[in-house]
């Protein structure tokens, strides 16, 4: 018998933030897919600072159809915590460690969710993915997209996401483009004039991007009030490096987190960003993560989670998730335990009573399409 709080301990005593190798976690987290029947596949790579990463796809079942329970292991860094983030503890009906809810809480969920299934039960498979580096970047996922046998060799059409949601069915998320832009000067002593500094070649951009900001964030015509809040997010960051006084900068970036909504054209906003970066003699590199994804309400596995979860109302949420990858392959919903606002916080914890609505929702929901 799989306890899902016991293996969730486990998981978080391994620490997998995403600049370190989440090696560990995926062996033991194999080990349990192996246990528990499934084929499982390795998905490995190094990532850009050379660490090796790798993404988990565990299968039970053939054919085309049935559903996908996805998750990853990497977690945020955990800084200034009381305790060893990595050593959970219960105290208060909560566990407590980084990740117990953002998401090795609901990764121990999917495996006793799955356990009682034998493959002769099943009409068509059942999916686990474990993907690496979700929190910077999905490629963990975009390489299961890409490589993975066990995940394309049939038609899979629903998969659930099980980032925390507190069992709420959220059936769209915004999307993710990453805008770096960089100014190139000259350092020099300030008073003699032979500097060049790379901020007086930026400030033109920036006002350019902040001008593209008032008009997401104020003009209805950007807006969409399916979600909350209803404008796209338009993060600008500027950077020079922390000059002395005197010193002229010899390089300044800007860099813009876009969360693009749905119907929105991001096509004429990159322009945009490419035509100032133009004019003001700047290089810029645009990278788009993926599209928002969106799934109609009458989508048979958002029908499916409402009728699991007990629930109405369908949800949108502004975070992105792997979605931004595998929602161009299925329709997606995502429904996991644990709150969003412990996510990512110090102390982060999940209310122990979320496990076992986890559990039961992902069973009913392997029920509809699996068997
Ligand atoms: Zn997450």
């Amino acid at each position: 018998m799989i306890d899902a709080v016991e293996v969730t301990k486990d998981l978080i005593r391994f620490n997998s933030v995403s600049s370190h190798s989440n090696k560990a976690v995926s062996d033991l987290l194999e080990e349990h897919l192996s246990a528990l029947g499934f084929q499982t596949e390795r998905v490995e790579y190094n990532d850009s600072a050379g660490i090796n990463k790798v993404s988990l796809v565990g299968r039970k079942g053939r054919g085309d159809g049935g559903i996908a329970l996805l998750g990853h292991s990497d977690v945020v860094p955990a800084e200034g915590w009381e305790r060893d983030p990595f050593e959970p503890w219960i105290e208060d009906g909560r566990l407590y460690g980084r990740g117990s809810c953002d998401m090795k809480g609901s990764l121990a969920c999917m495996l006793a969710a799955v356990e009682e299934y034998q493959v002769s039960d099943l009409h068509s498979p059942i999916y686990i993915v474990y993907t690496a580096d979700e929190e910077v970047g999905c490629q963990g996922a975009s390489e299961v997209m890409e490589r993975s046998r066990l995940f394309n060799e049939y038609n899979l059409k629903y998969g659930i996401i099980g980032e925390p949601t507190l069992m709420q069915v959220v059936r769209a998320h915004k999307g993710m483009v990453t805008i770096r832009a960089v100014a190139e000067g000259k350092a020099a002593h300030s008073s003699t004039g032979m500097g060049r500094n790379a901020n007086l070649s930026m400030i033109p951009f920036l006002v350019e991007m902040k001008a593209i900001y008032d008009e997401l964030t104020t003009n209805e015509i950007h807006f969409d009030h399916e979600f909350e809040p209803p404008f796209a997010d338009w993060n600008i960051g500027i950077n020079d490096g922390g000059m002395p006084l005197n010193v002229t900068a010899p390089e300044c970036v800007c860099t813009v987190n876009y969360r693009p909504m749905p119907n929105q054209d991001q096509e004429s906003l990159t322009t945009r960003v490419r035509e100032a970066a133009g004019r003001c003699g700047i290089s810029v590199t645009i990278r788009k993560t993926g599209d928002p994804f969106v799934t109609p309400v009458d989508s048979e596995v958002i029908q499916a989670a409402l009728q699991a979860t007990n629930s109405e109302q369908t949800h949108t949420v502004p975070y992105g998730t792997d979605g931004l990858i595998f929602g161009s392959r299925m329709d997606l919903v995502v429904v996991g335990p644990g709150d969003i606002q412990q996510a990512h916080t110090v102390n982060e914890w999940m209310d122990l009573g979320q496990f076992q609505l986890a559990i039961d929702t992902y069973r009913t929901m392997i029920e509809r399409f699996c068997l």
